[in-house]
């Protein structure tokens, strides 16, 4: 699809004229009209704003061109799939379980490999297969290429056993002890439950990230 399509679906979509369109991202009406005409493509700072606004990567507004891989995990991306910097807007290099509120969440690739695994174990590799791939695959990619660079000098780590340290010490009786706390996208982890009155209820929130771990 190209990009005076994709804009033209999007606003039709949120139900805006163009007139709106236009006030949201601080242009005139008749440039959003060139835009869906095919005439002019948005400028690299419209398009962040229409990336914002839409919710959608900006890669998704050219017509997808590229196809958006996690520079940490090697996951392909959807849009709804992309991490987000701390402001909200999406950061196209990584998923949202590498990089979650402008937090690196992988500091190890090890540990990374530990957690990909059993995953692509249920999708037809074995587990062997699996660590070779993610062993060749993940020195390739650039947050590792860039690791020294990109990495916070393991302030997120000490932070999570910090954590780790401090749940423990609560000595919940029958609670098994938490070894390590990965990153969980609330999306994923805000599951639904029904009250005796049979209203459901969620208690966490779709758009944050959170540390977590599940005790056998
Ligand atoms: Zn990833």
């Amino acid at each position: 699809m190209e990009t005076k399509d994709v804009i033209l679906g999007l606003r039709t979509k949120s139900g805006m004229s163009q007139d709106e369109l236009a006030e949201k991202v601080f242009v005139t009406r008749q440039a959003v009209s060139r835009w869906e005409n095919g005439e002019t493509v948005p400028n690299t700072e419209t398009l962040k704003l229409l990336s914002n606004l839409f919710n959608v990567s900006i890669n998704t507004l050219l017509g997808a061109p590229r196809k958006l891989v996690c520079q940490c995990c090697g996951m392909p991306l959807e849009d709804e799939l992309i991490g987000r910097n701390s402001d909200g807007t999406l950061n196209e290099d990584y998923c949202k379980w590498c990089y979650a509120d402008g937090t690196y969440t992988y500091s190890d690739m090890d540990d990374l490999i530990n957690v990909c695994v059993p995953h692509m174990a249920k999708e037809g590799f074995t587990e062997e297969q699996a660590r070779a791939y993610m062993k060749q695959l993940l020195p390739k990619l650039d947050y590792w290429k860039r690791y020294e660079e990109l990495s916070d000098g393991g302030q997120f780590e000490e932070f999570k056993r910090k954590l780790v340290k401090e749940i423990n010490d609560l000595h919940i009786e029958g609670m098994p002890r938490v070894e390590k706390l990965n990153a969980l996208v609330g999306s994923y982890v805000n599951l639904a439950y029904r009250l005796p009155s049979g209203t459901e209820v969620r208690f966490l929130d779709d758009k944050t990230t959170y540390l977590g771990t599940q005790l056998e």
